[in-house]
Order: C-alpha cells, then structure tokens, then sequence
C-alpha cells in the first residue's frame, strides 16, 4: 500500500505542474526580491557618474540613423524606457548602467577635443587639429559614424578629416571608416590612417578564420534579436547596442611600432603606448600633453572588461592587461587632468583619474592571482568562479562591476590560459557529447516527465541555475517536448533578469527568445570583398583551409597554382590528402594554374562573382585540368551563419 502512493504520487505532481504554464516576460517574486537586495548593496542613487555622462553636452541628433538603403542603424528613442527606476526585471546595477550608456549626443571634454556617445556600441572621438578633424575610433558602421561627424561639423563648423585612429583591431572601431571618408580621399593623401602594431592581420585573422561562429555567439552576447525593453534588452554594459549599419575597411596608412612613438598629427602631439595583448591583440592608448587628457582606448573603460569574450576569442592576459594599466598609472597618471576611452564618458581630474586607473589595474589583478591562489588550493574553476567574489572597491566604484566581464567568467578565463579547459577530474576528460548523455540523463532521471516535474520545481524554488540545467537536459534529450523548451525558457529568462552583465542578460534572453520562436538565419555575414582585400594572400588562403571537408573531394587533389599578377604572388596549394596546405612560392608539376586577379579572389570569396563568370570574361585563366579547381572549391563547406545553439 505504502510502495503503491509512492509510485502514484510522481506522476501526479508531473501533471499538476504540466498543466501550469510557465510565466513569460515577467520578473518572479524571487528575481523582483534578489534585484531589490542588489539595490540595497549598492550605491545606486550616487549621481557623478551621470554628471560626468552629461557635462559638456554640445547637441544632439534628434531623428533615427538611416543606412543608404532607408534602413534603420540606430534608433533614436530606442532607449526612452530607461528613464525612471529598475523594474523588477531587470538588475538595478545594469540598469543604472544602461542609463548612463543611453546618453547620447556631442560633447565637449576640453575645448577642441570631443566626443560623440550614445549612437554606438562604441564612441567616436575627434579633435581639431591644425587644418581638419583627428577622428579617433570610427565607431562599428558608417551610417552612425557619418551622422557623428556631421553633428560635430554641424554644431562646430565644417572641417575635412585629415586623420584617422584605429585604437584597436575590433569592428566597432573602424567598420565604420566609410562613413568619415573614402577610399579616394586615402588614396589622394588627404587622409592618414593610424592603427596600432599588427592591426592588419589581427583584424582580419580573427574575422575570417573563426568569423562565422563568433558572429553566431556574438548574437547571443548582444542580444542581436532581442528587442529593447524593461523585459528585453537594456544594453550590453559596454555601450547601449551595436548598430545595424555596413562594416567597412580601410587599410592603415602606418602601423605604429611596439616601442610606443610620439608623433604630430595635424599639429596634435600624441604619445602613445602599444597596449597589444591586453583588450586586444593589437592596440594602442595616447596622451595627448595640449589636452593634459590619456585617451584608453578599450583598456580602461567604465566595465570590467573580458579576459574571455562569450562570442569566443583567444583568452587574454589579465596580468599583462593590469600591469599595462599599471604603466599607464606611473606614466601620464600625475600628467592627466581628464581620462577619456572608446566606449563610455570621460573621467575629469587628476585624483579621479588615478583611481579609476588604481581600481582597473587592481581588478585585473584580482582575478588573476585569486584565481591562482585558490587553483593551488586545489580548486577548479567552477569553484574557483563561485568563491571569487569581488574586491571591497568593486562596492564602490562601478566602472569595475561586471556589467561586459564579470568575475565569474573571467576567473575561468585566467583558469583556462593557465591550465586549460580541463578540471583534472577524469570523468570529464573523455564524457560523451552532451545530446547523447542528456539521453542517458534522462532515463536515469526515470524519464521525461520526471525531468519536467524537477525541473518546474527547481523554478517553483528561484532555483534558476540548477532549474536551466536540468531542463536543458531535457531539451537536449528531447527537442521536440514543448513544455521542457518553454519552462526552460522561462527559467533562462529569470537569469537575465537577475544578471549584471549585459552580456549575461542578453546571452539568458536569446536563449529564451529562441526556444520560443526558433528563427531563420538573419546573421550578418563580416566577410565582405573588402574587408578580404586587406588579407595578405596566404592568410586569405589559410581561411580556404578552415573550410576544407576532406569528405568532400570527390578524386584526386594533386597540387593547385595560383598566380596573382596584380600583386605578383604565387601561392601553391598542396591537396594530394586530408588537407589543404597553402604555401608561398611557385608549386612543382601543378596539376592547375590559375591566373586571377587579386581582387577578382577577393570577389570570388565574397560571392560577388563565380569561377565560371571570370573565366568566360578572360578575367582570370587557367593551364592544366580546370576540374581540379572545381574539386577543391566543391570540398570547401559554406559557412552555416545560423546554427542551433540552445537545442541539439
Ligand atoms: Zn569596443
């Protein structure tokens, strides 16, 4: 009798629970509780920080940002809903911060040196110099860039670009280049472009080779198709959204060396300091010592930044991104009277300065040695994550809150860079893919219901991250079972409301956004022609290699020629086996040349044109056995812009 209610009573709860729907859009009393508390931890009335986002506000665009084609780029009033306190759906930290990101217009720093915030993920800088603008950090496309520049010509008289700085090697500093000048202009000397040591092939190396899935990922960290709102997307910490304009790509006038250079840009003294390998591979930071002003680039902002982006990248440094801060502390830190950066608001006097540089440096090195103390405690790195807290500035200062980074996430990058992605426990060394143990996860659970029932219990409890766990299980296990995906949802969704970083949020909210309407592919695709051009030919060549599916080609492969007349390269492509092997210098015995044009390559691999079509106009021509070459572009795998990421 006993054993009989038992067996009863499970399948009984499931049923109950399974005729409840999961809440949609709406914070639970244990997430509205949990962001209550954040507001009572912190001092989230402080007013500076909005005082410092406002002071110097010259004007404002007031109409959306329109692409060539009348799309939208930027939205004008995207980000009214900010105004007024956190609702329970959203963590009130971020929110502050989303606050502050969504103010946007001209503003002066000091007089002659501006900048433009509010229009971008990023934030476009310019200065007068002698004859023109300096504009520093174009932002990510050229709509919002050009209506950047014409609000500061506008409101501060019409001046030519005569320079422009590309802080780093990430989009959202130069894609919109396009937009403040032209090819024509750079080609006519009327325009230099700076950029950092190894800003070329940093830029289009990590764009082309693993492109793709970053872009894939990046819609989660961004929350590309999440639409704003108290229930949605509030910004990304960073800045309030990335625009919807066309990237571009122009190649530097002059890299500058890793040594650090002084240099006069149009009358504008600019020391600057390579600070590759901290934020970004490649990427300088300068003072300026007319302005008494050090211009960060991405190395300092008003975040804790990521030592491992979620998009995916190659883990950073933390120790060498703090003690980068460190030199930039000791050399402009008693010089400096305003520190401004590419993403947020400026930072006005000398003791303001040096502690938001103190607080920097200090985070980053935070999470380096705690996470190393506690590694050589024996920890791992999902213990480590949950024991790494936060250091007693982070109460006060936000520019170090994990509103883009958090010291979660990146205390697991300093445990990977250090030991790698493995725990040291054995049974997570080999176990099987996650769809096929989900199954097995399971059964052992007593099936699917069961699953269910736990998990709508876990949500029942606030106990979202153990729930979000379970129920992917099960959605996993069985990607048709609606009511998984939709509890699941739900529970993603309580996460996000609850997160601090933006980038947690939007990551939590696709996830639930996807599970209910699962979408089509609208990735954007990076890799355009020119973005291609400024590739040297064998890393164009390595990206071909990325692509190569040995069980695609169909015969033999032999060695393949290209020729390149117009920049007189010769690459030789050695397929005789499971790979496809780029070399430079010219091939013996190929069993086919082809003589292309560079940039018809370029076109080719844009899909702006065929083989066939360039072939028939005598544009590019060929010796040997044309078929050759059909085989080796037939075994290269197109790129897939939309893969499932939260069912199997
Ligand atoms: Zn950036």
């Amino acid at each position: 009798m006993k054993n009989l209610k038992l067996l009863s009573a499970v399948p009984f709860v499931a049923l109950i629970l399974a005729n409840t729907s999961p809440p949609v859009g709406v914070a639970t009393d244990q997430t509205a509780q949990r962001n209550q508390a954040v507001a009572e931890a912190l001092p989230i009335a402080d007013q500076q920080d909005f005082e410092d986002a406002r002071r110097g506000l010259l004007a404002q665009l007031e109409t959306d940002i329109l692409n060539e084609d009348g799309s939208v780029a930027w939205k004008i009033d995207e980000f009214d809903f900010l105004d007024g306190e956190a609702p329970p759906s959203a963590n009130p930290s971020l929110w502050r911060q989303s606050q502050l990101s969504a103010i946007h217009g001209l503003f002066e720093v000091v007089p002659g040196l501006y900048q433009v915030r509010g229009y971008d993920l990023s934030v476009m800088t310019l200065i007068a110099g002698d004859s023109g603008w300096i504009v520093i950090d174009p932002l990510l496309s050229a709509a919002p860039a050009r209506a950047s520049l014409d609000l500061a010509n506008k409101t501060l008289g019409e001046k030519p670009v005569v320079a422009v700085l590309f802080t780093h090697s990430h989009a959202d500093h130069f894609g919109g280049v396009l937009g403040v000048t032209s090819r024509e202009e750079l080609q006519a000397g009327k325009v230099a472009i700076y950029a950092p040591y190894g800003f070329t092939k940093e830029t289009v190396g990590e764009s082309v080779l693993a492109g793709n899935a970053m872009s894939r990922r990046a819609q989660y960290q961004f929350g590309a198709n999440v639409p704003s709102g108290a229930a949605g997307a509030v910004g990304v910490g960073l800045g309030p959204k990335l625009s919807a304009g066309s990237i571009g790509l122009l190649p530097p006038t002059r890299e500058l060396s890793t040594d650090g250079e002084t240099l006069d840009i149009d009358g504008i003294t600019f020391e600057f300091v390579d600070a590759g390998q901290t934020e970004a591979p490649s990427e300088f930071v300068f003072y300026l010592p007319q302005f008494k002003a050090f211009h960060a680039a991405e190395v300092v902002t008003r975040v804790q930044h990521n030592i491992l982006t979620p998009r995916g990248a190659i883990v950073r440094d933390s120790l060498q991104w703090s003690r980068k801060v460190d030199e930039f502390l000791s050399r402009f830190g008693d010089k400096s009277e305003v520190m401004l950066a590419s993403h947020h608001w400026p930072t006005w006097g000398g003791d303001a300065v040096r502690d938001k540089l103190r607080n920097q440096r200090d985070t980053y090195r935070y999470i380096h040695d705690q996470t190393l103390r506690m590694a050589n405690q024996g920890l791992t790195m999902d213990e480590i994550a949950e024991d790494i807290g936060e250091p007693d500035f982070a109460k006060t200062d936000f520019g170090v809150r994990g509103y883009y980074g958090t010291f979660e996430h990146n205390s697991k990058a300093v445990y990977q860079r250090y030991f790698g992605w493995w725990n040291a426990v054995p049974a997570d060394y080999d176990p099987l893919p996650k769809v096929e143990e989900a199954a097995k996860w399971i059964s052992a659970l007593g099936g699917a219901e069961a699953a269910l029932a736990q998990g709508q219990k876990a949500f029942e409890a606030g106990d979202y991250r153990w729930g979000a766990r379970l129920l992917q299980t099960l959605v996993f296990a069985e990607p048709d079972n609606t009511d998984a995906k939709m509890w699941l949802a739900s529970t993603y969704e309580q996460l996000g409301y609850q997160a601090e970083g933006g980038t947690w949020r939007n990551i939590y909210l696709s996830a639930a956004l996807e599970l209910r309407t699962p979408k089509e592919n609208d990735s954007v695709n990076t890799v355009t022609a020119s973005v291609l051009a400024a590739l040297p030919t064998l890393d164009l060549f390595d990206a071909l290699a990325a692509r190569f599916n040995p069980a695609k080609m169909q015969g033999e492969g032999g060695i393949l020629a290209f020729n390149f007349p117009d920049t007189e390269e010769e690459i030789s492509v050695d397929l005789r086996q499971s790979v496809m092997f780029p070399r430079v210098g010219s091939a013996d015995a190929p069993v086919v040349t082809l003589s292309i044009q560079r940039s018809d390559m370029n076109r080719l691999l844009a899909q702006e044109t065929t083989l066939p079509e360039l072939l028939g106009s005598g544009a590019a021509t060929f010796e040997g056995d044309v078929t050759a070459l059909g085989r080796m572009f037939g075994a290269l795998d197109s790129q897939v812009p939309y893969f499932e990421i939260v069912t199997p």
